[in-house]
């Protein structure tokens, strides 16, 4: 039996996965009618989940199989009708595909989002049902229903259920033992990230269009991680999408292997970085960005950043970005290195959180994630580093409140937004958090 048969046996069981007639547009040329500066879509790659089920350098080993100046797009949390429609638009635009990751209470909302997804040929993936940052450390029961109403969410949107990839991002990357097994279990891909331009983050579009683009030219290839529910992505991504192809770069669409629809042949080094970057001298690493996390240990020191997840969790052990973990522990003396970063790089990447550090003019973040955010104001490198630590330990307590952030996650747009409207002053968020620490 091929591997491509086993993955219809393995996951046949969910009717939601039955992925027999995958709707998926053929590799498209590299040219967008009516649009001649776009950077279109260079080519179709099919992936087998069960060969390669954990992609993404930033937590393992292995990545997808791209050549280099080859990037595949990102989209978590969505959909969320004004600025996911603005990314979806953008992304027609340039003719270029991308894997949505949605949420399963986000799709029950706007169901038309999905839709229009599908529509559009993207692919897409899920991203738990209602985004609690606990995978970490989830039972398995919860780990289940999880990833199975997140299924039954995004596959109830669809016409086609089997326009859903096995594909599946951890909310906050908190990979687990538990979300590990189980999605390994169903035949479903994990899929972390590559590098990521920090747009959960209270910065600016050109803050995140600088990270995508600096961070890109490190590594040369790549996973990027966005998100389509926030304003400053959309914002920032004509211009992101318009210099990769300025330099070069070239868009790559990934979906799932069928019965019908062998994997593309690799070889089993292409799923691996080369060189790995840990095997690079520290001289030859690539200065900027730090951001990198497999070079973060060695060139700058942790920093608030650091210790937040994509969805802006805070972390304190460098978790769950093992690849930066791992070289910590080996050198205690790297924990805390000097505080202070390189200064040409302390105001591109270190956005010290200032006065409007919990401003969130975002619809959809909850308060907790908020107080996480950062802005792009740079700050003298000894206070940033002292008001990065601040945050950090004020975010603490936030860990055990993800219930919070789980209900909040699946309401109404207009909800979070006249809730997000609510939330602008630090001391606010800041007594919310003192209270919910007594509790
Ligand atoms: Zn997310």
């Amino acid at each position: 039996m091929g591997s491509s048969s086993t993955i219809g046996v393995r996951i046949g069981g969910l009717a939601m996965l039955a992925l027999a007639s995958l709707h998926v547009p053929a590799a498209l040329a590299e040219e967008c009618p009516g649009h001649p500066d776009a950077i279109g879509t260079s080519r179709t790659i099919v992936v087998d989940p069960l060969a390669h089920p954990r992609i993404g350098t930033m937590q393992y080993p292995e990545t997808l199989p791209l050549r280099d100046h080859e990037v595949v797009l990102t989209f978590d949390d969505g959909p969320l009708p004004k600025n996911s429609n603005q990314v979806l638009q953008i992304l027609a635009d340039n003719c270029a595909k991308a894997t949505f990751f949605l949420i399963g209470e986000q799709a029950r909302a706007f169901p038309d989002g999905v839709r229009k997804l599908v529509a559009a040929g993207h692919t897409i993936g899920t991203h738990s049902q209602t985004h609690p940052l606990t995978f970490e450390k989830m039972p398995m029961d919860k780990v289940q229903k999880q990833v199975d109403d997140g299924i039954a969410s995004v596959t109830a949107a669809l016409t086609d259920p089997s326009a859903l990839a096995p594909f599946f991002r951890v909310p906050g990357l908190l990979r687990g033992p538990n979300v590990e097994q189980y999605l390994g279990s169903k035949g479903i891909q994990i899929w972390s990230a590559d590098f990521l331009a920090d747009d959960w983050r209270h910065i600016s579009s050109a803050k995140v269009y600088d990270l995508a683009i600096k961070r890109l030219e490190a590594r040369h290839k790549g996973i990027l991680l966005l998100h389509d529910i926030q304003a400053r992505t959309a914002a920032a991504l004509p211009k992101i999408l318009h210099e990769m192809k300025v330099r070069g770069y070239h868009i790559v669409q990934v979906v799932p292997a069928t019965p019908d629809r062998p994997a593309t042949p690799t070889d089993p080094q292409d799923w691996r970085e080369h060189p790995a970057p840990e095997t690079l001298p520290v001289a030859e690493r690539p200065k900027f960005p730090s951001f990198v996390f497999a070079e973060a240990e060695q060139l700058v020191a942790p920093v608030a950043s650091d210790f937040s997840t994509p969805d802006g969790k805070l972390l304190l052990s460098g978790e769950p970005f093992d690849r930066v973990k791992r070289p910590m522990q080996n050198n205690p003396a790297a924990l805390w290195p000097n505080p202070v970063p390189p200064a040409e790089d302390a105001a591109a990447i270190l956005p010290a959180p200032s006065e409007t550090v919990f401003a969130m003019p975002e619809k959809t973040q909850p308060p907790v994630q908020a107080a996480a955010a950062q802005t792009n104001e740079p700050e003298p490198p000894a206070a940033a580093a002292r008001a990065g630590h601040r945050v950090a330990v004020g975010r603490l307590g936030h860990g055990r409140g993800n219930q919070r952030h789980a209900g909040h996650v699946g309401k109404s747009g207009k909800m979070q937004q006249a809730e997000a409207a609510k939330i602008t002053p630090r001391r606010q968020v800041k007594v919310a958090s003192l209270k919910k620490r007594e509790k």
